[in-house]
């Protein structure tokens, strides 16, 4: 069988030495004899990893001692509806700054807790992150939201922006542990584990302290942070295999360099990437804006901006049978999409690079 390199969006590639290292897991965690599988949430083992998780956390983020974090189910998503839940009582309204379909998603969400203003202007291509000095805050919202890298539409924040003292919240569910954040410039950091720290079925989400105790009384306890944060994320029982495996990958990051060596890899496999598209003459064509191009998620269409989809289609067949899977773009969007995650290798991108570039040649 022809070697898999796995260019997923997410669920994603997660780093070899992770798996190897969960087989003899699945078995006998930590000496216990049995599988976490299998485990009481309120034991020891569990707690020992509950810890060790949120300790790496906390040192490869150096996140503050005033910021709680949790572990919640519910993915992304269920933060879209906990992040109005627990902040928009302060003054019921709030700022999303929409640059893509996520934060859209977001956007929506918000609106069935409170006023939602939308800091930038509606459009349905999504391409740019508009200037800052263009943006219409308020200065009267509970917070700001932000999504760090939009995962369809390959457009990632480079800067912080700032928001003059209100909470900056951040969806960083395709960013999250890609480089270096200074966390002190967040209220709060979101995102589902499943595409560069884990798998499926948990959020990690980091709060500061100051924010808690405003939750709408509606809010449902699971979605709850102080709640959560006073239980240490075990109100209920907690996705805890999704947790393992965010933690085995988190201690993998800490192994290889931290978030250092995870951000130089990110700028050399998106640049390896990008410069194929730059230099094909419009055969390959990158929508985003260069200032705000993705180094998670690489969005391209092949033929023009709007894409041939018979040459993508004949792209993505011959992908396949060299084991460059999992390129397909967002149904929203169509054409092709690479994502760069921790996981994925140089080499690997390497071999799509070549890919581009042999298909480029057949079809010049
Ligand atoms: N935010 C972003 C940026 C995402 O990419 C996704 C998932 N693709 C989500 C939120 C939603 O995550 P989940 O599927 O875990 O709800």
């Amino acid at each position: 069988m022809v070697k898999i390199h796995n260019f997923g969006a997410g669920p994603a590639k997660l780093p070899e030495e992770v798996y190897e290292i969960l087989k003899q897991e699945l078995s006998n965690f930590e000496g216990t004899g049995i599988s976490l599988l299998e485990t009481s949430h309120r034991t020891p083992a569990y707690a020992k990893l509950n810890k060790d998780v949120q300790d790496v956390v906390r040192k490869l983020l150096n996140v503050p001692n005033n910021y709680k974090i949790l572990f919640l189910s519910g993915g992304g998503q269920g933060q879209f509806a906990a992040v109005p839940l627990n902040l928009i009582s302060r003054t019921g309204s709030a700022d999303y700054v929409v640059t893509g379909a996520w934060s859209a998603k977001a956007a929506k969400e918000a609106k069935k807790y409170g006023k939602v203003n939308m800091v930038l202007p509606p459009t349905d291509r999504y391409v740019e992150i508009p200037d800052q000095s263009t943006w219409k805050l308020d200065p009267n919202a509970s917070y700001v939201h932000i999504c760090t890298n939009e995962t369809i539409h390959g457009i990632e924040f480079d800067f912080i922006p700032d928001t003059k003292g209100v909470p900056l919240v951040a969806d960083m569910s395709s960013n999250f542990m890609s480089k270096k954040i200074d966390v002190s410039k967040f209220g709060v950091i979101y995102g589902g584990a499943q595409k560069n720290i884990g798998t499926a079925g948990v959020a990690l989400v980091i709060v500061r302290e100051d924010l808690l105790n405003q939750a709408l009384p509606i809010c449902p306890s699971i979605l709850d942070w102080t709640v959560n944060a006073k239980a240490d994320s075990i109100l209920n029982t907690p996705p805890m295999f999704a947790i393992q495996v965010m933690g085995r990958v988190l201690q993998w990051i800490e192994r290889h360099g931290g978030l250092d060596a995870m951000a130089e890899l990110a700028i050399k496999k998106s640049s390896l990437i990008y410069e194929v598209i730059e230099n094909s003459n419009g055969f390959y064509n990158a929508p985003v804006a260069k200032k705000d191009r993705s180094k998670m998620n690489i969005p391209f269409r092949i033929g023009s901006l709007n894409g041939d989809e018979v040459l993508e289609k004949e792209f993505l067949k011959g992908a396949e049978a060299l084991g460059l899977i999992q390129l397909k773009g967002h149904r929203d969007v169509g054409g092709i999409r690479a994502s760069t995650y921790n996981a994925v290798t140089v080499e690997e991108v390497q071999s799509l690079v070549s890919y581009m570039k042999d298909f480029h040649k057949k079809h010049a």
